[in-house]
């Protein structure tokens, strides 16, 4: 049985077993393939009946997924104008100046802090990635390399003063000790700052059968309700909470000190909207789960089709959700040739557990096979765009999800 990372409550309650999977930023070189020891760990999600939080219940331990990373935030520019907008906005809405210092954790390659400092805020980043500082320092800005917590808090407190702005965009689902986490942003935030928080949105993870939300990194599937139980605990309230089309669907959450300032009804809109459509309720997260099963095998008979008429099939995007796609479905080199990505960190390397290849988008052009799975079927519209070559040589794209659909 497994804790409740929320409330400490030791019923969670599994919906979803996505099968063993090998970490999924964890791209091999083909020696490390050679090797033929790479590590799987069973991917089950659940549900706590007593704060309603929707987690693993297996987790690994974090140094394994972060201290090397290769996701760079810097790579779609849709990402990149949106971190700009949430600067602009935040600095807007609190009244940001050139003393106020902006904490950015899990600040990757320093995209989001960097539009802060065009806006002349003090920043400094922290993420675990010893890999991602360097490429953040050509960015100019400076960041720490470690695990936020309630020790790096203190440290970062005693060095450079109280934090106006605490942000963490796509990390706080990462977080299996939530409590000193929170805990963190309670010692080092100002008595009148503002933690926001930007994660996929649990609602739409749900409306959306994006069930490859799901792999180790994200320990955490939130919603507003559990997220409000925990920050109580230390004191803190959700003031305002705006739903965004970002990756198909997060929520920003802006925490402030009980009291400081009048809460927004956005909260209570949220809140009585999650228990609506029963958030709250396990046979919500069965019906979830049934429906992410019955889209695999839509999936898989569209492929198994496509192959059988002897269409070559290939991949597009290789973020860290396509490889549950890849594994939930079994998908390995002979269904999907390769798979086109534009990291160059990524080109060059093979997929974690299938194996497929990843090479350059060009690559796209040269062979023009007949179909691409988009894989990173959240930025769509971006990889279509740039794709319109191969569309216009009659090349097609299927989209896996939210339904099976060819283009
Ligand atoms: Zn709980």
């Amino acid at each position: 049985m497994t804790a409740c990372i929320v409330c400490g409550g030791v019923v969670v309650r599994e919906f979803l077993n996505l099968g063993r999977m090998s970490l999924a930023n964890k791209f091999l070189t083909r020696e490390e393939v050679d090797r033929h020891d790479e590590a799987a760990y069973p991917l089950v999600v659940g549900f706590c009946p007593g704060c309603s939080h929707v987690q693993l219940t297996e987790r690994v331990a974090p140094p394994a997924m972060f201290d090397h990373y290769l996701y760079i935030s810097s790579m779609s520019e849709t990402l990149k104008n949106h971190l700009g907008d949430l600067a602009e906005t935040m600095i807007g809405r609190l009244g940001l100046c050139a003393t106020s210092l902006v904490v950015d954790v899990g600040s990757n390659d320093g995209t989001l802090l960097a539009a802060f400092k065009r806006h002349h805020t003090r920043i400094l980043g922290v993420d675990p990635a010893a890999n991602l500082a360097d490429l953040a320092k050509q960015n100019g800005v400076e960041t720490v390399t470690a695990y936020f917590g309630q020790a790096t808090a203190q440290r970062l407190l005693e060095q450079y003063g109280p934090a106006s702005l605490i942000t963490s965009t796509n990390s706080f689902p990462h977080i299996p000790d939530l409590q000193d986490f929170v805990k963190g942003v309670d010692v080092m935030l100002a008595p009148d700052g503002a933690m926001v928080i930007e994660a996929h949105y649990l609602r739409d993870l749900l409306e959306q059968n994006s069930f490859d939300t799901i792999y180790h990194e994200h320990v955490s599937y939130w919603a507003l309700a559990p997220m409000k139980a925990l920050f109580a605990r230390f004191d803190m309230e959700p003031v305002m909470v705006e739903r965004l089309p970002l990756h198909h669907g997060q929520i920003r959450v802006t925490f402030r000190r009980k009291g400081v300032t009048p809460i927004d009804s956005s909260v209570e809109q949220i809140l009585v909207e999650e228990r609506a459509i029963g958030l709250d309720r396990f046979d919500t997260y069965e019906a979830f789960a049934r429906n992410a099963r019955s889209l695999r095998n839509s999936l898989a008979t569209v492929l198994g089709d496509l192959m059988a008429q002897g269409k070559r099939v290939v991949g597009y995007g290789a973020p860290a959700k396509s490889s549950t796609l890849i594994t939930f479905l079994k998908l390995g080199p002979n269904s999907i040739a390769y798979i086109a990505d534009k990291s160059p960190l990524k080109q060059g390397r093979f997929t974690p557990g299938a194996h497929i290849p990843v090479v350059s988008p060009e690559r796209l052009l040269e062979d023009q096979p007949d179909y691409v799975v988009l894989l990173a079927w959240n930025f769509a519209d971006e990889i279509m765009a740039q794709q319109a070559e191969y569309r216009r040589r009659g090349g097609r794209f299927i989209l896996p999800i939210p339904e099976v659909t060819i283009v």
